[in-house]
This record gives C-alpha cells, sequence and structure tokens, in this order.
C-alpha cells in the first residue's frame, strides 16, 4: 500500500492486488515505528494518523519480580517527533493509506483478486495472472510487477529465486482476551516462564495475546486442549487468569509459522520482491513492519524515474536491494541473536527471562535503553518521503473525511 501510495503519487499508473475482501485480519502485529510515523508526517497523513484509535507504547520493560520490571527499550530517549510506538491495528494503517491512495487518479486497488502466477514472456516477467471468488481469471500487464504478498509469497517462488533460511527456535499462537481499564497501555512487558512466554498488545477494546513456545509443537499444544492452554496462560500471566475463560476453544488460538530468510537476489527482469516476500522477518523486536515500510519508500523513491519512462531495468531494480540490504542483514542479525541468547534459552527452559547480567547492565547504564530503542524505533536507515510523494498536512489530510 505504501509503495502504491507513492508511485500513484509519482504519476505512476498503479494496480495493488489483495487476495482478501478487507484488511480486517489479526495477528500481524499492530505496530506504527516512530520512523513510519515521521513518513506518514512527510506523506501528509499525520493529523489523520493521529485520528485513528491508538495506544501508545513508550518502553519495553521486562519483569525481574512481582513487583519490579526493567526498562530495556525506551523510545522517550529518541530525538524524533513521535518519540513512541503506536499501537494501531493494521487495518486501520491500511484503510487509510488506501483512502489516501484513491485521491489519485492513477491508482487502483482490486481487492478479492489472488495473484496466482507470473506472465512470462521474452525472458522476462510481464505481469500477473489473477483469479477471483466468483471464479473470474485474468491478465494483468505491466512494466514492472512488485511482490509485496508476504512470507509465502507466490511471485518469488514462481521466480525461482533463491532463499537463505535461517533456523528459528519459535513459533507464535495468537488469540485475544477481554481488556479492563486498569490494563497498562503504556508498556509491552514480555512475561516469560520456563519453556515459553507471552507478550500482550494492548487494543482499544481487548488484549492482544501472542503466545510464543517451541517451534513445532503445535499439535502438542492443540492436543492438550484448551483447558490445559487455559491454565498455562494463567500461569504466565497470573493477572490474567480471571479473564482466560474467553478462551473457548483453540479454534480461538491461531498458530503462526515463524520464518526467517531472505533472498539472495530480489529480482528478475520485470519482478521486484519486497518486504517479507524478500526477506521474512521473526516477531521478536516487532520491526517487520516497519522495514517492509521502508522498502516500499526507497524502491518509490528509486523507481518512479524509470517507471515515468515506461522502462525499468534491471541493474535500477538491483540498486533497491542494494540501498536495504545492509538494514535487513543487520535487523535479522539482531532478530537470531536475540534467539540464541533470548528466545532459546527460555523456550529450552533453562532461564525464565534475560541473562541478568544484561537486565543489570541496562539498569546501571540507562542510556543502553535508548540504543535498542533507536533499533527497535527507527532502524538502521529509515527512508523519506521522495519530494514527489510529500504534501502539506491540509491537503492530505482528508478534509471532511
Ligand atoms: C507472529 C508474528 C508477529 C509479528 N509481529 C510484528 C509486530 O508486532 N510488528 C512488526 O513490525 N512486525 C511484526 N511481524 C512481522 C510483520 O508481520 C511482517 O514483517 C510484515 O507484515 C511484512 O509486511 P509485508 O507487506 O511485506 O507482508 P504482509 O504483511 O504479509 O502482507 C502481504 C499481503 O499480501 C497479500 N497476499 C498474499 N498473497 C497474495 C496473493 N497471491 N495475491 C494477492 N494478495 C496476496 C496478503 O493478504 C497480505 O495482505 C510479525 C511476524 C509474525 C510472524
Amino acid at each position: 500500500m505504501v509503495l502504491g501510495l507513492l508511485l500513484a503519487r509519482a504519476g505512476v499508473e498503479v494496480s495493488v492486488l489483495e487476495k482478501h475482501g478487507d484488511f480486517l485480519r489479526d495477528f500481524r502485529g499492530d505496530t506504527v515505528h516512530p520512523s513510519t510515523l515521521q513518513l506518514l508526517d512527510e506523506l501528509g497523513l499525520g493529523e489523520r494518523f493521529a485520528r485513528l484509535p491508538q495506544s501508545r507504547l513508550y518502553e519495553v520493560a521486562f519483569p525481574v519480580d512481582a513487583r519490579r520490571s526493567v526498562v530495556v527499550a525506551d523510545f522517550r530517549r529518541l530525538r524524533v517527533r513521535h518519540p513512541y510506538v503506536a499501537m494501531v491495528p493494521q487495518w486501520d494503517l491500511l484503510n487509510l493509506l488506501a483512502d489516501a491512495a484513491r485521491d489519485e487518479p492513477t491508482f487502483t486497488l482490486r481487492m478479492r483478486t489472488e495473484v496466482t502466477g507470473l506472465v512470462h514472456q521474452g525472458g522476462r516477467v510481464r505481469g500477473v495472472r489473477y483469479r477471483t471468488p466468483d471464479g473470474g481469471e485474468g491478465e494483468i500487464r505491466a512494466d514492472l510487477v512488485v511482490a509485496c504478498d508476504g512470507r509465502w509469497s507466490i511471485a518469488r517462488q514462481e521466480a525461482h529465486l533463491a532463499v537463505r533460511e535461517f533456523p528459528v527456535p519459535l513459533d507464535a499462537w495468537w488469540f485475544r482476551l477481554p481488556r479492563t481499564p486498569e490494563d497498562n497501555p503504556s508498556a509491552l512487558t514480555p512475561r516469560a516462564g520456563r519453556g515459553r512466554f507471552a507478550l500482550v498488545i494492548p487494543r482499544r477494546d481487548y488484549l492482544q495475546l501472542a503466545y510464543i513456545a517451541r517451534k513445532g509443537s503445535d499439535p502438542q499444544l492443540r492436543a492438550r486442549g484448551v483447558e490445559s492452554f487455559r491454565r498455562d496462560v494463567a500461569a504466565l500471566m497470573p493477572d490474567l487468569a480471571d479473564r482466560v475463560d474467553a478462551l473457548t476453544s483453540m479454534e480461538d488460538v491461531k498458530h503462526l509459522d515463524v520464518r526467517l530468510n531472505r533472498l539472495r537476489r530480489w529480482h528478475v527482469e520485470g519482478l521486484l520482491c519486497i518486504g517479507d516476500a524478500a526477506h521474512a522477518m521473526s516477531p521478536v523486536g516487532g520491526v517487520g513492519i516497519n522495514l517492509a515500510v521502508q522498502d516500499a519508500v526507497a524502491a518509490a523513491t528509486l523507481l518512479a524515474g524509470p517507471l515515468r519512462r515506461g522502462t525499468v531495468t534491471a541493474a535500477e531494480l538491483a540498486a533497491v536491494r542494494r540501498r536495504r540490504l545492509l538494514p535487513t542483514v543487520l535487523v535479522q542479525a539482531v532478530q537470531r541473536l536475540l534467539h540464541r541468547a533470548l528466545v532459546t534459552p527460555i523456550l529450552e527452559g533453562r532461564r525464565a527471562g534475560p541473562p541478568g547480567p544484561v537486565l543489570a547492565l541496562v539498569s546501571r547504564v540507562p542510556a543502553l535503553t535508548g540504543v535498542l530503542a533507536h533499533l527497535i524505533g527507527v532502524g538502521p536507515r529509515p527512508e523519506h518521503a521522495p519530494a514527489f510523494a510529500r504534501r502539506p498536512q491540509a491537503q492530505a489530510s482528508g478534509l471532511g473525511r
């Protein structure tokens, strides 16, 4: 959606194809980071975004005992316009971007349109084939296809792009519980127990929970049944024990097969992969959305000119990967380090939280909490809106919306 909006503002004819009928899906992560908030301001969408129902996250903290927690990332330390992570259901953000893009005459959004394959001709990708729920099938021809279809990207498979896969120790299970006025929405506090841990994302009307356990343990979890799962959740988060009955069956608990990988090349002639389609991200650190948004901005900046001319060369496509490879590799390296140092010991039952010396260090040197906040909130190479996409607030704030 970000790439579609930016290219449409450059006057490029864009069609965004989305297989679902709406953006209303949970379990995608709700985090909008300081660098994305800044981008929305640059696009003239900051005020409209601020009007969305949201909570603000100012820190990430680990509990050390029943009364005390240690802050490991403090977003208030960032020198940015929005020193917090906005927690906004992803569908609200996507709808906002879609509304803004619809203002551009060259933008088309085709919902319920599933890409089923690539159209090849003359040794390059020339477009996509698609299917609609009423059985309709068709083809769209394009100067460039950009695969933004996530970690199971059909486009990258069809283009036979080689993937470098990294082992991941965890899987995630998502579910929701009722929220009460006492729940603190401004701090993200992972709760760790031996063998599993959980994250609570406060949404406006309910709590979104991520339960993290050993990769491949979904069959055992389901075989043990909902009663056992409720007991597990209550033991991990005693303050939520009074609401676990809201889970009526394991159908309420959605399994997500976590992957961490990246393509060796992000393009073939006529096709570019970005976001999770180019590099699937672990949920650790909650940075995948930010990285995907940054890829989109870089791609729009580098490719709007060539697309306006009507030809995009392989070298121009390669330039997008060159620009985004360093942040991708760095962030994935930190995620893999956290998998080894933090996640695996907890999931193997060797520890029930971060290493004590690390917590002691961040307690003694609070400036370190700004370093992690920067990595999560801004990332190694933040991208800014190109001049052609910038709008003043009033013009793009959807007067009357
Ligand atoms: C359990 C888990 C939790 C996470 N939590 C967070 C978090 O809190 N914060 C964060 O920043 N990141 C988080 N991430 C990572 C984040 O979800 C991804 O990095 C990010 O969503 C990637 O964005 P994307 O646009 O590349 O792909 P996606 O968000 O996966 O979007 C792909 C889109 O393409 C559509 N699509 C797929 N196939 C087709 C097709 N054939 N035709 C048409 N449309 C298609 C899909 O419906 C979808 O709308 C999490 C990841 C996991 C696994």
